[in-house]
């Protein structure tokens, strides 16, 4: 479902993507994991075509990211994208978020668009919440309903990036409830993240990157029970 093959990136004379390749396969979970400013939500966004790349190439269930030809607005609505920060539009509803990028984006009408809304925003728990603010809801709650809102477009693939960072500790468990339900579901994943309970139990595989560079990937348990570069295991040591 995404092809990622031999991809650089610079930032003026700064390389940040140095030759990475990886696939991530239909219905297949992957963890990117590394030390902070290793590259990780560069990659993530290149393959959404959010940061441009000068080298290699990247394919989401066929279409080539990077070439001219492209569609990227049709492209990037085919990807769901989850933040940090949830960036929820702050002075719509969350009925009224669910539904925007379907009707401008995905040109469906607002009932269709209001009813998949709602069979979503069901599903990560928040239905009874669906005419409050994003200011009146926790973290957790928002980053769930940003979730659904992804999953509103009927993305091809998931891409998140440190969707539980910024939340109080006590509402990562409800994100990533969400997150191992739709990895159940069969939906294709990336996902930036340090929760390594999480990698452990949901990743079919885990990517390590430092320097720009992926330095290893393999599966999950095998790279949490023996990394094999010294990078992966001083980085393990530091987390866990
Ligand atoms: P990570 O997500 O793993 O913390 P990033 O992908 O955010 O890493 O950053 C990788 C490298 O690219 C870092 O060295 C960072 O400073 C640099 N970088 C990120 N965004 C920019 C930018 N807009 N301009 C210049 N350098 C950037
Ligand atoms: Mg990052």
């Amino acid at each position: 479902m995404i092809e990622i093959d031999n991809v650089s990136k610079w930032y003026g004379a700064a390389r940040v993507l140095d030759g990475c390749s990886t696939r991530v396969a239909r219905g297949e979970v992957v963890v990117v994991c590394g030390p902070s400013g290793s590259g990780k939500s560069t990659l993530i966004k290149t393959v959404n075509g959010l940061e441009p790349f000068q080298e290699g190439a990247i394919r989401v269930d066929g279409v080539s990211v990077g070439a001219p030809q492209t569609d990227l607005p049709a492209l990037r609505a085919r990807i769901g994208m989850v933040f940090q920060n949830f960036e929820l539009f702050p002075h719509l509803s969350v009925r009224d978020n669910l539904t925007l990028a379907q009707v401008k984006v995905r040109k469906r009408g607002r009932a269709e668009a209001s009813a998949k809304g709602l069979h979503y925003l069901e599903r990560v728990g928040l239905l009874a919440h669906q005419d409050k603010f994003p200011h009146q809801l926790s973290g957790g709650q928002q980053q769930r309903v940003a979730i659904a809102r992804a999953l509103a477009m009927d993305p091809v693939a998931m891409l998140f990036d440190e969707p539980t960072s910024a939340l109080d500790p006590e509402m990562v468990g409800e994100v990533l409830e969400v997150m191992g339900g739709l990895a159940q579901d069969g939906m294709t994943m990336m996902v930036v993240t340090h929760e390594m309970g999480f990698a452990r139990r949901v990743a079919d595989r885990v990517v390590f990157m430092d320097g720009g560079r992926i330095v290893e990937e393999g599966a999950a348990a095998a790279f949490f029970d023996a990394p094999a570069s010294s990078r992966a295991r001083e980085f393990l040591a530091r987390i866990v």
